[in-house]
């Protein structure tokens, strides 16, 4: 804050919600409509002299495969949400993170990639990269900075880590990798998609280049797809102009619009999101039918104080793991009983959402830890739905599935 006029277009002028609000948008020039038109056009008026155009630029507007209007209204919004100088948009979360892994990683390149990570990363960095390209990754346990460090070769130009881990909740100390990556001449690339701002700013514990699925929480209504990566103008400037310019996953404007729509109320919905999380997990947590609950913010989680400490006062995210004391069918039997939380993929939507994950069901399965491997382990998106309404499915749900212990 500043004694200047607040500026809500500067989220450090004004503070996060006054921001979330304003903060990429544009009223039209031309019509005076407050809010940034959508704009779906393939191409840009060209200027009286094309001949001087540089193809494979993104500074001016030409085509939107480089660059559109609802694109760079996105990217204003999210550059300035997570702190950092630029940011590109993709069409998924995953062309955001090839685009990374593409643009900083050539043949004879190491990674080293946390053991527990998406499905997509860990197929990339366990066959596609290393088979077709050359590069080589190493899994690590990325909950301890120790064995990331001893992971690092000469050859190491990238350590990749997600903040809180899909799905075993391990968290990532971002400061402490940032660190030890820089130590060795390497950059860090974090997946902040389950921490978004106002949760988390990997860009201020030292990362280089955070990115978001922005399909989840950022959109927050389930209809849109979308991915970014966030950072300095160079790192920024170059992953816009090898993956987005030349290897095309451009987002429609179309959903770019609605991402920053979505946007608005990411701070509102965050806080409604991790409160109902919290309630849930310790009422999961009490009930001697739940086998194990696996969520930051419970003080039995094993990273409780680095995620208090990380994810500051609004608490650590909304995403959490759980598996009842029973076989596979039983999980099932409690998911098909749920009637307020729909079984489906995908996170950080409005509705509350599970799924039953099978031991092997996931890339990188035996490093789960062991309370995961047995039965599989069912993930939990808290939703905006009124967190009594939640408790009451899941205990019904329960009670079909289980003979309540009393
Ligand atoms: C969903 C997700 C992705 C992939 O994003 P898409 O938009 O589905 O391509 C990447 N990382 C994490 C942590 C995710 O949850």
């Amino acid at each position: 804050m500043t004694d200047a006029a607040p500026d809500k277009h500067d989220p450090t002028t004004v503070r996060e919600a006054t921001w979330a609000v304003h903060g990429g948008n544009r009223p039209d020039p031309g019509s005076g409509a407050l809010r940034t038109p959508l704009v779906m056009a393939n191409s840009y008026l060209l200027p009286d002299d094309p001949a001087s155009i540089d193809w494979s630029g993104t500074d001016s507007l030409i085509y939107t495969r480089n660059g559109a209007v609802n694109q760079q209204a996105l990217e204003r919004k999210l550059a300035a949400m997570e702190g950092g100088d630029a940011a590109t948009v993709f069409a998924t979360g995953v062309a955001a993170l090839h685009a990374v892994f593409f643009t900083l990683l050539r043949a004879g390149d190491h990674v080293v990639v946390s053991d527990i990570t998406y499905e997509a990363v860990w197929r990339l960095f366990s066959e596609l990269l290393p088979e077709r390209y050359g590069i080589e990754a190493t899994f690590v346990d990325a909950s301890d900075p120790d064995l990331v460090a001893a992971a690092i070769r000469p050859t190491t130009r990238l350590v990749h880590v997600e903040t809180i881990a899909n799905p075993t909740t391990r968290v990532a100390d971002i400061a402490a990798l940032a660190g030890i990556a820089h130590e060795h001449g390497a950059l860090l690339s974090v997946d902040s998609t389950f921490t978004p701002p106002p949760v988390f700013r990997p860009l201020a514990a030292g990362a280089d280049l955070v990115i978001h699925s922005l399909t989840k929480y950022i959109n927050g209504h389930g209809d849109a797809m979308g991915g970014a990566v966030i950072g300095s103008a160079e790192l920024v400037s170059r992953i816009r102009g090898d993956a987005l310019v030349d290897v095309g996953g451009a987002i429609s404007p179309f959903n770019a619009w609605l991402i920053l729509r979505g946007s608005v109320t990411l701070p509102l919905r965050l806080r409604q999101h991790i409160s109902s999380a919290v309630r849930v997990a310790a009422h999961l947590d009490a009930d001697p039918r739940v086998a194990f609950v696996a969520y930051p913010g419970l003080p039995s989680h094993p990273q409780h104080d680095l995620a208090s400490r990380q994810f500051g006062t609004i608490g650590p995210g909304a995403m959490l793991a759980f598996v009842l004391d029973g076989d596979s069918d039983l999980q099932d039997r409690f998911v098909n009983r749920l009637q307020v939380i729909t079984s489906a993929v995908s996170l950080g939507h409005d509705e509350s959402l599970i799924v039953h994950v099978g031991p092997d069901g996931r890339g990188g399965a035996e490093h789960y830890p062991a309370e995961f491997r047995r039965f599989g382990h069912l993930r939990l998106s808290v939703g905006l739905e009124d967190p009594d309404d939640l408790i009451a499915d899941i205990d019904q749900a329960l009670d079909h599935a289980l003979p309540p212990v009393r």
